[in-house]
């Protein structure tokens, strides 16, 4: 069997498509949807992400408040930027752009984001509504993996998820979604981390696996099952002489093997990395929606 390719470039424009269409209904109304984006400092990683962010919005109609901080910016001066962004009718997402500098705790500047406003999904409150099930802003790269399946018609309900990697980020998160007893969830989901013994003892296992580990082609053709489906979260640089910039990027699973046993399989780059940034215009736009019946 050779997989289908989940085409998330695809999906995730289809998406932008769908929320243009949103705003420009919600514009007639008078409704602007507005994303408060804030950097410190000059990471080029972290610039080059802000900057597609920022682009991303302009694309689909979202007002975007871009504030490019320097990197000696206090602790004190964030979080009267953050609450002056909590207080503004004109911005319904606020993004701090991780990492921050070392001297500013990053943690008490994602705790002052109002949870109304919080479109990353990182704040505990929201948080802790995914977790009981309750309606909630959902962080965007695994609300992303969760459309990738939904939208490639992969029947979640029943299915086995396993899941390879327990950050906040990503693999708690998508667990979490995954075992909601919802139409988007109903899976029984196994983690796997660094302490799991023998991983290849449940990825053999797996239904559908997505792999949020980090590390690059971990996951090969001997640790999945015939019929798999596989959603490749993983982003990491490889050493390539032949490429323009030395390097390139792959993710967790050895694609071309494990192509050909799976039944559908994410590239990496233009899988799930497109529905990252998709998913927190999705948000914005739903804050906007929510603010205008306050
Ligand atoms: P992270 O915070 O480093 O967490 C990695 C997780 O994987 C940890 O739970 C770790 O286990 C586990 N792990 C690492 N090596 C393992 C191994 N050999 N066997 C089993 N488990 C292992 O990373 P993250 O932020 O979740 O990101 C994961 C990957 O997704 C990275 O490549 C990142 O670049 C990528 N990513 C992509 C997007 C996107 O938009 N496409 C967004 C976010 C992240 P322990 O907990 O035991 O240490």
């Amino acid at each position: 069997m050779t997989a289908k390719i989940i085409d998330g470039k695809a999906i995730a424009e289809q998406m932008r498509l769908e929320l243009k269409d949103e705003i420009a209904i919600l514009r007639d109304k008078g409704i602007v949807p507005g994303l408060g984006v804030i950097l410190v400092g000059e990471d080029p990683a972290s610039v080059s992400y802000v900057s597609s962010k920022e682009k991303a919005c302009r694309d689909i109609g979202i007002f975007s408040d871009d504030n490019r901080l320097p990197a000696d910016t206090s602790e004190q001066e964030l979080l009267a930027l953050v609450d002056r962004m909590n207080k503004d009718p004109k911005i319904h997402g606020i993004l701090v752009q991780l990492p921050l500098p070392k001297h500013i705790d990053e943690n008490k500047v994602l705790l002052a984001i109002s949870p109304e406003k919080d479109v990353d999904g990182f704040h505990p409150i929201n948080v802790g509504k995914m977790v009981v099930g309750e309606d909630a802003f959902l962080p965007c790269t695994p609300h992303g993996v969760i459309q990738l399946l939904l939208r490639s018609k992969v029947k979640i309900s029943g299915a086995h998820v396993v899941v390879v990697g327990r950050s906040n980020i990503v693999g708690k998160p998508v667990a979490n979604m995954l075992v909601q007893k919802k139409d988007t969830g109903n899976a029984t989901v196994t983690i796997c981390h660094t302490r799991t013994q023998d991983i290849s003892y449940f990825t053999k296992q797996a239904d559908i696996l997505i792999a949020a580990a980090g590390k690059p082609n971990m996951i090969t053709a001997d640790m999945v099952k015939d019929g798999v489906v596989v959603i490749d979260v993983g982003v990491n640089r490889v050493d390539d002489p032949t490429a323009k910039k030395g390097y390139r990027l792959v993710g967790d699973v050895d694609f071309d093997a494990v192509k050909e046993k799976a039944s559908l399989i994410t590239p990496v780059p233009g899988g799930v990395g497109p529905m990252t940034i998709t998913m927190l215009l999705y948000n914005t736009v739903r804050s906007a929606v929510i603010h205008s019946v306050l």
